[in-house]
């Protein structure tokens, strides 16, 4: 077994621990592996110990990818920023978008989603550190931008994203996610069908199952650094 190998074992490990500590099942938190600046042939080690699930960040990388290792059934991700020049290879190349923080966004994906392919899977991504500096829709605009996004036909609004200010203070960390949780929960209450609650990368996805997380993003503790040179 390579370093991925194993790393991905470990990690497979601590999300099924940390789901059993909070009394919930393994099989409730997926796994999306982040290969973003990471090259085929590291995911190609990771879908050969068993990952399928990937997440980018950057659409011409992942395009470039995606034509390599083209002999795989994988299931992509897209968890970037999205620019609104880019939402027709997003939409066509895609099966799942997380981050979506406004409507624009979510009618040109809708837009361009091919009739060939199911409904594009989305999560909106909530701005929950409140930080200027930082994307998401405002939690105060999360109800009126859901009912919305709910309503495109191309479009399957899965549920809620959020990447919390870095912190070390672990009851910080946690209140974060939880307000996510509440918020995910609010809408349910109010009739939607969601049933994803993206948050949790290497550095807190524990925490981030503690508190409900149903999907974790992690790069660096599956892949090891990323190459440099790249915005993140
Ligand atoms: C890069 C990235 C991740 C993974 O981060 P790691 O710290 O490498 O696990 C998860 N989610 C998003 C949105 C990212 O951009």
């Amino acid at each position: 077994m390579g370093p991925i190998s194993e790393r991905l074992q470990a990690v497979l490990a601590r999300v099924a621990q940390a789901a059993r500590a909070a009394g919930r099942d393994p099989q409730s938190v997926r796994l999306v592996a982040v290969s973003k600046a990471q090259p085929a042939a590291a995911m190609r080690k990771a879908h050969a110990a068993g990952q399928s699930v990937f997440g980018e960040n950057y659409v011409q990388e992942a395009l470039a990818k995606m034509a390599e290792l083209g002999d795989l059934d994988l299931e992509w991700h897209f968890i970037g920023p999205i620019q609104s020049n880019k939402t027709r290879p997003i939409a066509e190349n895609f099966r799942w978008v997380h981050g979506i923080d406004r409507l624009k966004i979510a009618q040109r994906l809708n837009d361009a989603r091919p009739a060939s392919l199911p409904p594009l899977d989305v999560c909106i991504e909530v701005n929950i550190s409140q930080e200027a500096s930082k994307s998401g829709v405002a939690p105060q605009e999360l109800p009126a931008l859901a009912a919305a996004v709910a309503a495109l036909p191309r479009l399957r609004l899965r549920g809620l994203m959020a990447i919390p200010a870095p912190t070390h203070d672990a009851t910080r960390q946690r209140e974060a996610f939880a307000r996510l949780r509440g918020l995910q929960e609010r809408l349910r209450a109010g009739g939607m069908a969601l049933d994803t609650l993206s948050m949790g990368m290497s550095h807190d996805f524990e925490t981030a199952i503690a508190e409900g997380a149903t999907l974790v993003r992690i790069g660096t503790a599956i892949f090891g650094p990323r190459a440099p040179g790249r915005p993140c």
